[in-house]
């Protein structure tokens, strides 16, 4: 048996390996089980000018991706930034690719495949593939398409066959990279549900989304769609029919929907207010009850009510004495009064009742579902309960009041200012009468 030479000398097949990954167009990085450079050739820093001043053995993969991010998202904050190292760290362990990108300085387009090897490690190869990507557009529309990458739009086109056509990535990496551990495969367009679902990373989780996914067939979108993307940013996709493929065209509309919603939210606050207002007009600011102006309006959808045939009645109430509460108590005191009787006789009525106050020491009540005999008989039980009530007037002395109602039916096709004059009447008799009691009109 021969003996091995002591010093090694490279077998042709390494010697052609070494000549290669010197003099290859390709660019090669090795990276050990712990992400860790270990050798690469090269077109390497040639490709990746940012990563050559830092290129070392045992470099971390992070330390090489971090830079890049920097100059593809020149006003991406630090934050973004290291998400945007944490997905491509994802990536770099997952991904074996394709991988097709634009780098932001000078537009080169590079493809990354990435080889995973046995002892944990991975070696990467870039292609450039700017003069494919070029050739991809015809000549006629190559211009335009040139335009579109620097353009703040996205777009991808398939033609009839559902072949890729050209989709300018530069702006998908620049919006999404930093969210995507899989890269949607737009190499061919099948059906809504297969093309759509591998944008989930993107848009998972808006119904939106959720809906374009559903949607039967393929072919283009049939109306735009604005869906908001998990970094928070909305996109409108609008599809065209295009040579017989298909044009998709996103558009960031952040702007437009911040606007929009901020509009949005003006118009709630100029709404509220205008009800909070509206209320206020409406609103006896002592008693909190509704005041004269809201009782009307009440009292005319009564009427309505009545003429359709409803049975409504109306009531006049008027606290009894209540000039004598003011003088022995004080003004303080006949508004708490006032409040308390308002207070006393909205909990006696039903909730379907209008109880307002006018004015004075008056209130006014529409009462449901009433005719007369029943509105007496509820009236009845407004004094009996104002009767019964005890407020405070000096340390030593309880307030005791009383009130008199006078009632009346709202007749169908009838005048209600008419009814509530008769009302009033009728409570004057019930003054008359001895007070603390029920007048009834007609
Ligand atoms: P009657 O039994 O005949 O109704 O006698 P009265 O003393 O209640 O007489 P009247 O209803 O004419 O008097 C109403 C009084 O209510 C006169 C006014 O000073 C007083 N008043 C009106 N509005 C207010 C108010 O907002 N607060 C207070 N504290 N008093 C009021
Ligand atoms: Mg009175």
């Amino acid at each position: 048996m021969p003996r091995r030479p002591k010093t090694t000398r490279p077998e042709p097949a390494d010697a052609a390996a070494q000549l290669l990954l010197c003099h290859g167009a390709s660019a090669l990085c090795v990276y050990d089980a712990q992400e860790r450079i270990t050798r690469w050739n090269a077109r390497y820093p040639e490709f990746f000018p940012e990563v050559a001043p830092l290129l070392k053995v045992g470099l971390h993969f992070t330390d090489t991706v971090r830079p890049f991010l920097r100059l593809q998202h020149p006003a991406a904050g630090a934050q973004e930034i290291e998400e945007g190292v944490a997905a491509a760290l994802r990536r770099h362990r997952a991904l074996e690719g394709p991988v097709r990108y634009q780098r932001a300085d000078g537009g080169r387009w590079l493809e990354l495949r990435m080889f995973p090897q046995p002892d944990g490690g991975r070696i990467k190869i870039w292609n450039d593939v700017t003069a494919e990507q070029q050739a991809a557009a015809d000549a006629g529309d190559r211009g335009m398409l040139e335009l579109l990458t620097v353009a703040h739009v996205g777009l991808i086109v398939h033609d009839a066959q559902g072949r890729l056509l050209y989709s300018n990535a530069r702006y998908f990496s620049e919006m999404f990279l930093h969210v995507l551990t899989a890269l949607p495969d737009v190499r061919t367009r099948g059906t809504h549900a297969a093309f759509w679902r591998q944008f989930a990373e993107i848009f998972g989780g808006d119904p939106a989304y959720e809906a374009l996914c559903g949607l039967p067939g393929g072919g283009r979108l049939p109306r735009p769609v604005t869906l908001q993307a998990r970094t928070g940013h909305w996109f409108r996709i609008a599809e065209e029919d295009w040579r017989g493929g298909v044009a998709s065209v996103w558009t960031d509309v952040t702007d437009l929907m911040q606007r929009g919603q901020a509009l949005q939210a003006a118009y709630g606050e100029v709404m509220a207010l205008n009800a909070q207002l509206r209320d206020r007009a409406e609103t006896d600011s002592l008693t909190g009850l509704p005041n004269r102006r809201h009782f009307e309006s009440a009292l005319s959808r009564a009427q309505r009510a009545v003429d359709e045939g409803a049975r409504h009645a109306v009531a006049v109430v008027d606290i009894d004495r209540f000039k004598s509460i003011n003088d022995r108590f004080g003004h303080d005191v006949g508004d708490r009064v006032l409040t308390e009787v308002g207070r006393c006789m909205r909990t006696a009525l039903r909730p379907g009742d209008v109880l307002a106050r006018p004015g004075g020491d008056e209130f006014a009540i529409v009462l449901q579902d009433a005719g007369l005999d029943e509105a007496a008989a509820r009236a009845r039980t407004l004094c009996a309960e104002v009767e019964r009530l005890s407020l405070p007037g000096t340390a030593d002395q309880q307030i005791r009041t009383s009130v008199s109602v006078g009632v009346a039916a709202l007749r169908a096709l009838g005048d209600p200012a008419e009814t509530m004059r008769e009302a009033d009447l009728a409570m004057f008799e019930a003054k008359k009468a001895g007070r603390n009691r029920v007048g009834v009109a007609g």
